[in-house]
């Protein structure tokens, strides 16, 4: 699989409400894998095409699914986050400016259309746009790099009572 593969006409891809689907390894989609601790795993996508008649509109729908490992914001450790993201992009002809997002209050996002569109990107961002903020553990300790030292240190039984963190836990 190389990303050319999934280089679609969007317009066209639209209008004849064309259909693909497949999965890319966590790995080759650079944007995702700076953010996870671990480049586990394949983000599996579906992209479909779609004409409003009504509005003479046209749409590219997006959805993934799959699980990436994340840093648990608590403990610091790694986290399986499953995923299954949906995402709707209206198809702008080039030249035509693109809706204002901030004033957009569809539930698309309005993209340039192309006859060369990388789909592989769009549906990497919809993942991105999906990550939580903090992810963490539903149970987990943050952890405590003072705990080594405590031990070993006839003196951190002294800094625990100086610094008042004697009865945290
Ligand atoms: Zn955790």
């Amino acid at each position: 699989m190389s990303r050319e593969s999934y280089i679609v006409d969007s317009a066209a891809f639209a209008r004849e409400g064309r259909h693909l689907a497949g999965s890319c390894p966590v790995s080759r989609l650079e944007r995702l894998a700076e953010v996870v601790v671990a480049e586990s795993g394949d983000v599996k996508f579906d992209v479909t095409g779609y004409r409003d008649e009504d509005q003479d509109a046209l749409f590219i729908d997006i959805v993934a699914s799959g699980t990436l490992m994340l840093r648990c914001q608590r403990c610091l450790e790694a986290m399986p986050w499953p995923f299954e993201v949906e995402g709707r992009l209206l198809l702008v002809p080039p030249g035509q400016p693109l809706p204002d997002e901030e004033l957009d209050e569809e539930d698309f996002d309005p993209i340039e259309a192309s006859r060369t569109l990388e789909v592989l990107p769009l549906v990497e961002e919809e993942v991105l746009l999906a990550l939580p903020f903090a992810p963490r553990h539903e149970q987990c300790e943050p952890p405590r790099p003072l705990a080594e030292s405590e031990k070993e240190s006839p003196f951190a039984a002294l800094k625990q009572l100086r610094d008042g963190k004697g009865n945290e836990t």
